[in-house]
């Protein structure tokens, strides 16, 4: 049976991150979360080839030019994306594939792929994650600002999403993810 790509989004700070590993956690035997490539730098404790593909500008520059990517963006001064070989082999292997990527690139997945699931995570509100990206104390005011710009700018985006979840609690988006998947494969 035709395996299924799943592409999951989410306003930063929002906790998508923790969503994804506890839906990877219960759902590993079907499922594995796609290996981007970036050109950031690894931070303490990523491991390259299982985070992320740590590659130079100049590498992600050539797969570009190749045509290698199914999709790509720059991201806060880096590039991130996702190449074709990873997807097609997984694919083989028998597993269906989720994709944790931005936005501009979940819509060139879209594109590319009609058939891909779209899923967004949002806050409950955006008041409660001005909150928390304050209660961080690890932000200048200005950088806030910044932030919450690009919150919008994802939030209007997600309105081409097939679904939004939103992050109220993390067992219950999970699961909502679940029922989503079950009825898309
Ligand atoms: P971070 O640097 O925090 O790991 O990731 C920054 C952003 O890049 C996150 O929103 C993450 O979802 C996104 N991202 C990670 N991999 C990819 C990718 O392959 N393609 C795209 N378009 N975005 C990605």
């Amino acid at each position: 049976m035709q395996k299924k790509l799943f592409v999951i989004s989410g306003c930063s700070g929002v906790g998508k991150g923790t969503v994804i590993n506890e839906f990877m956690k219960k759902n590993s035997d079907n499922f594995i979360l796609s290996v981007s490539c970036t050109t950031r730098n690894p931070r303490a404790g990523e491991t390259d080839g299982v985070n992320y593909f740590f590659i130079t500008k100049e590498e992600f520059e050539a797969n570009i030019a190749q045509g290698a990517f199914l999709e790509y963006a720059k991201y806060a001064d880096n590039y991130y994306g996702t190449k074709k070989d990873f997807i097609s082999e997984k694919f083989e292997q028998g597993y269906n594939i989720i994709l944790e990527i931005e936005t501009q690139g979940a819509l060139q997945v879209k594109n590319k792929m009609p058939e891909a699931v779209l899923i967004f995570i949002a806050p409950p509100n955006i008041r409660e994650l001005e909150n928390r990206l304050r209660g961080r104390h690890t932000e200048d005011e200005a950088t806030i600002q910044k932030r919450l710009a690009q919150v919008k700018i994802e939030l209007e985006r997600s309105g081409q999403y097939d679904y939004t979840v939103i992050n109220d609690s993390v067992e219950r988006a999970v699961e909502e993810i679940e029922k989503i998947v079950k009825n898309n494969i």
